[in-house]
């Protein structure tokens, strides 16, 4: 049986394992659909602590599994359809590859891009609809391109995004951005970046091939509606917590799913831990992800001691 399994491989469960590797628990890391997490979808990161000159998103998380592994982490390509609580320090970790067992388990799978909930976006992801700008952003060279959104990704994706599009149409709801104002103002200077007010997504338009090729807009303060031209849309609107998998095991969640920390890290459910995004809908920072996968591992630390 493994002393602790770690769900999840983006700053908070790559920090849970370089702590608990430390302690010389050498933890099982499960790495998800997504290994290294949301900085892997993105370019460079600024406000790590340590890294004056910033550091791409990708090297990153590089390191920090690269530092997990060092002290003795051992890492599984697998995802994980549920978790099981059998009796006192002791887990089932249902897998796509089969059932492990441990003592305790810490949660760090983070949270997903939302998308807008219209009929036709299943089908057009990939097909000029996107929540990655690092990723899909070089696809749409000199056209029109918009971004949803008003927060910190959005400023962010639509700033990247002029490096390759003619136009970026930075749509959002309201008059003003959430985005931090550093990275607001490095948007609306651009001069490739028009934003567009008070307006909502109500239709994405496709040709015959089934490719973006127009977007319907709605004023939200009076009701007008108007098309856009744009090649690409790119959804920043939020996240949703991945914390489905545990449906049934008994984790207490908010109403907006994410896990509820009860006593430190640790969920209702005593031995199984919560770090990052997955429990946090307030910070949602790559540091603070980092400083509660640190946490957990030493409150599942603690746990195993008292179960010695
Ligand atoms: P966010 O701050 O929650 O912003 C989401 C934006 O989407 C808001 O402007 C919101 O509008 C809008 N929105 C939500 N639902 C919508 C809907 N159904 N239709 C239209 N618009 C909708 O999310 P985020 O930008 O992904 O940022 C998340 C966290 O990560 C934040 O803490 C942010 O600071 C951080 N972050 C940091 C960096 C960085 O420092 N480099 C980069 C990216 C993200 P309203 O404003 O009207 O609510």
């Amino acid at each position: 049986m493994e002393n602790v399994i770690i769900i999840g491989t983006g700053c908070a469960g790559w920090t849970a394992a370089i702590y608990a590797s430390r302690a010389n628990l050498e933890p099982l890391v499960l790495t998800g659909t997504q290994p290294g997490g949301q900085l892997t979808t993105t370019t460079e990161v600024e406000n790590f602590p340590g890294f004056p000159e910033g550091i791409m998103g990708p090297e990153l998380m590089g390191k920090m599994q690269q530092q997990a592994e060092k002290f003795g982490a051992r890492v599984e390509y697998t995802n994980v359809n549920g978790v099981e609580k059998k009796g006192e320090a002791h887990f089932v970790v249902k897998t796509d590859s089969g059932d492990l067992e441990a003592k305790t388990v810490i949660i760090a799978t983070g949270a997903s891009p939302r998308h807008l909930g219209l009929p036709n976006e299943q089908s057009l992801i990939g097909h000029g609809l996107t929540s990655c700008a690092t990723c899909d952003g070089a696809f749409y060279r000199d056209v029109p391109v918009a971004v949803i959104g008003g927060g910190d990704s959005a400023a962010e994706e639509a700033t990247f995004l002029t490096k390759f599009a003619s136009k970026v149409y930075l749509i959002h709801r309201r008059d003003e951005l959430r985005a931090s104002q550093i990275m607001a103002e490095r948007a609306l200077s651009n001069e490739k970046i028009e934003p567009v007010w008070n307006s909502t997504v109500s239709e994405y338009i496709t040709d015959d091939s089934g490719e973006m090729t127009k977007i319907k807009l709605q004023d939200t303060v009076t009701g007008e509606e108007s098309e856009l031209e744009v090649k690409c849309v790119f959804v920043a609107i939020g996240h949703i917590p991945n914390a489905g998998f545990l449906n049934g095991s008994g984790v207490e969640v908010d109403e907006n799913g994410y896990i509820l920390q009860k006593r430190g890290t640790e969920t209702s459910v005593s031995g199984l831990f919560a770090a990052g995004d997955v429990s946090d809908h307030v910070y949602r920072q790559a540091i603070t992800a980092a400083g509660n996968g640190c946490a957990a591992a030493l409150d599942a630390e603690r746990y195993l001691a008292d179960h010695e």
